[in-house]
């Protein structure tokens, strides 16, 4: 335990790429353990066994080390609370949930999944906030022992107070109050045993003494469950601060449909972590113009969550583009710097993989700018035009790039293999010939119609890079599809 005995933990769920948003939450957390000389940890919160992954989780870690994020305890590094991830976790909650039953907080449900949907359809018809109705609260002490002895699937769902409200200080929000009417019956056992999000990371922070839980908004709703939870199991609470998300220019909540959210795009792209780290951590702290410029040390010294706002971090490209630029021309040497270059190179072996790819297809080495430049490219600057030369007309381009688009996000491991079986599945069901589908997708990815192999290059490009990519196509050959009658 550190001096000051500040705890603080960043606790991502291994369900998706790794989010921006969620290294600016480890930012911020950081940060706080940093100036309190306190001590930082990390937990991965894999509840949701149908969309955690492995590969994911990985994923998550490897992008918070490339910022430069250093955690004390974790499941990669183990630590005197562990271990770190919930799976390895599950024998743990079991008892806490007993002890809330058995202290009359919690009770078994046994409505089946179609009870429920029928219960929100009503709900939703009569213009009611989706929740639970309470039917199983009043069953008896033998009809619960009977059904689960019969062998009845069954959820353990938290009490909620009838009355009243849920009063709390938020560390950003300030007093904060609401009603116990707008709260759930929280499930916080599953049927397969395994607890909810809710319940695991209320056991949790407790084990693992954390102090203050400072996470993004979208959790300030849930507070009143925790808070009932730590009630129901007479432990004190930590402090919580809700930051507020990140925000497009148009103040819209960030999203990978706007704007690329994924880590792996700015590192695919060649942004320095420092300067990424820079650009976030500068809504942590208030300077004067001209003192933009930070390491993760000088952010430390400055770091006053008081400044946090309400209104939320506006993710400007521009003024990451600005920093990273600073960052290249100010703050590396030149040898740093050709081995930051080297390094971005060389990245998922991008190098090595586009070479290979490239062999068989050049006379001279020369002409390999030309053949594997768009592999490195930030931008492809991708004219309209460059669709003309496809067969298909603008209209079926488009039908083509908007269908594939979805489909993309569904792969769960992006690899050679998996692109290539989903592009079959996507031109099948389109009825149409795979290379009538990929052409379009060659000038979209690579720029132009003769290129290295599509699938490896969708492989080695990432799907972060390939999704923007797309994106912009789709934007480009849009202008060439008329305003429809
Ligand atoms: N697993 C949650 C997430 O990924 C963490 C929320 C929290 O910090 O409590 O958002």
């Amino acid at each position: 335990m550190t001096a000051s005995g500040v705890r603080v933990r960043i606790a991502p769920s291994p369900t998706g790429e790794p989010h921006v948003g969620t290294a600016y939450i480890a930012l911020f957390n950081s940060l706080f353990a940093k100036k309190n000389g306190g001590e930082f940890i990390l937990r991965i919160e894999d509840t949701d066994a149908t969309r955690s992954t492995p590969e994911y989780e990985k994923k998550v870690l490897d992008a918070l080390k490339w910022c430069g994020l250093q955690w004390s305890e974790g499941p990669d590094i183990g630590g005197p609370y562990g271990p770190y991830r919930q799976s390895d976790r599950k024998h743990i909650y079991g008892e806490y949930v007993e002890r809330i039953v058995a202290a009359g907080h919690g009770f078994r449900c046994f409505c089946t999944p179609e009870r429920l949907e029928k219960m929100r359809e009503a709900q939703r018809a009569a213009n009611l906030p989706p929740k639970y109705d309470g039917r199983c609260l009043s069953l008896s002490a033998e009809e619960v022992t009977s059904r689960m002895a019969a062998g009845e699937p069954t959820v353990v769902r938290m009490k909620i107070p009838a009355e009243g409200s849920c009063k709390f200080t938020d560390g950003v929000y300030g007093d904060v109050e609401i009603p116990w009417d707008a709260v759930d019956m929280q499930v916080l056992l599953k049927a397969d045993g395994m607890p909810t999000y809710h319940m695991a990371n209320v056991v949790d922070d407790h084990l693992m003494k954390i102090t203050h839980v400072a996470r993004g908004e979208e959790w300030l709703a849930s507070v009143p469950k925790h808070i009932l939870i730590y009630r129901y199991l007479g432990l004190e609470p930590p402090v919580f601060m809700h930051l507020s998300l990140m925000r497009n220019a148009d103040k819209s909540k960030l999203s990978k449909r706007k704007n690329p959210t994924s880590i792996s795009y700015y590192t695919a792209l060649g942004y320095i972590p420092e300067a990424l780290m820079n650009f976030l951590g500068l809504f942590f702290v208030q300077i004067a113009e001209g003192e933009e410029l930070m390491t993760m040390d000088e952010l430390a010294g400055k770091f006053d969550p008081e400044n946090l706002s309400k209104a939320g971090a506006i993710f400007d490209i521009q003024k990451l583009d600005w920093l990273n630029g600073r960052w290249i021309r100010e703050n590396l040497s030149e040898e740093d710097f050709q081995h930051r270059v080297l390094q971005w190179a060389m990245e998922n072996d991008r190098l090595k993989a586009g070479l290979a790819l490239s062999q068989s297809r050049i006379s001279k080495l020369g002409e390999l700018p030309d053949l594997t430049g768009f592999l490195f490219k930030s931008d492809l600057n991708l004219d309209p035009s460059a669709f003309v030369k496809i067969k298909s007309p603008p209209e079926e381009i488009l039908e083509i790039l908007n269908t594939v688009q979805p489909d993309l996000e569904k792969i769960l491991e992006w690899n050679v293999g998996s692109i290539e079986a989903e592009m079959r599945a996507v031109a099948d069901r389109m009825g149409k010939k795979l290379k009538v589908v990929v052409a379009p997708l060659f000038v979209a990815v690579s720029g132009s119609s003769r290129s290295l192999p599509l699938f490896d290059s969708m492989a080695i490009l990432g799907r972060a890079v390939v999704r923007q990519r797309l994106k912009l196509a789709s934007q480009a050959v849009a202008s060439l599809v008329g305003p429809k009658n």
